[in-house]
């Protein structure tokens, strides 16, 4: 008897059962990061990251809907959403998929690239495609996937992710994001990762992740909850990007200078 012949039909159904769980969603929550009073980045950032991501969300929104996608937005105009209503719209929506757009910040103009964030363990497939499809059709650097506990990834109750869509710090990515164009590439390519259609090509992971992410994304988080369990309450949680610290002793050295960045 040929073993493979039974195992591998149904490892294959399995994979292509895990890996179209996302591209079956056909209702899409876009979470334009930041809106109102709070305008994402760092104080004084020349360049107004609610908007950038609302632009990009509003394409994105276009491109899904002629695909013939259901599309949510926790916002659609320039109005500041508290993260728990983003999270509750989101959840309101079962079955759906939620992809929250932002742009990245750094106290070093010199940091750059494209990262993408997930939680649920189901939403890895959805961060990996997104990613490499963002990636592919940016010309910068691969800042990587990485699992945190940001809140509207934790909080939500669907496949979920958080990309970075560059550094508005960084004068190249800068004037990228002020061109209409290379936005709306940008929502084509997550458009294309949402579908779950194949990158083209994985660019290497950059070598130097030294720079550090100042903005104030995930602000406004009510200081609850994450800490039950016995886990250590984060002295952070009124900032940006209060997560569950990683674990890992790599990111613990790493940040052990600049906690804002997880
Ligand atoms: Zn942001």
């Amino acid at each position: 008897m040929n073993l493979n012949r039974q195992i591998f039909p149904a490892l294959a159904g399995l994979i292509a059962l895990t890996t179209s769980a996302f591209a079956q969603s056909r209702t899409i929550v876009i979470d334009a990061g930041h809106g109102g009073y709070d305008r994402g980045g760092v104080p004084g950032q020349r360049i107004s990251e609610k908007d950038k991501t609302l632009d990009v969300a509003q394409r994105l929104k276009r491109i899904l809907q002629a695909d013939g996608y259901r599309v949510i937005m926790t916002r659609d105009s320039d109005v500041f959403i508290p993260l728990p209503t983003r999270v509750s719209i989101a959840n309101s929506y079962r079955g759906a998929t939620f992809v929250s757009i932002h742009f990245n910040c750094a106290s070093r103009a010199g940091a750059n690239g494209i990262e993408t964030y997930y939680f649920r363990s189901d939403s890895a497939s959805l961060a990996q495609s997104i990613h490499r499809n963002v990636l592919a059709g940016a010309p910068t650097e691969n800042r990587g996937i990485r699992r945190r506990g940001f809140y509207v990834l934790r909080k939500t109750a669907i496949p979920s992710v958080l990309v970075e869509c560059g550094f508005l710090t960084n004068p190249t990515e800068g004037s990228l994001a002020l061109d209409a164009g290379y936005r709306q590439k940008l929502a084509d390519q997550i458009a294309r990762g949402i579908r779950g259609q194949p990158a083209p090509s994985v660019k290497p992971l950059t070598s130097s992740l030294r720079s550090v992410s100042l903005g104030n994304d995930f602000v406004r988080v009510p200081a609850e909850s994450f800490n039950r369990g016995g886990k250590r309450s984060s002295k952070s949680s009124r900032s940006h990007k209060s997560s569950k610290k990683s674990t890992s002793s790599k990111s613990k050295k790493k940040s052990s200078k600049k906690s804002t960045e997880d």
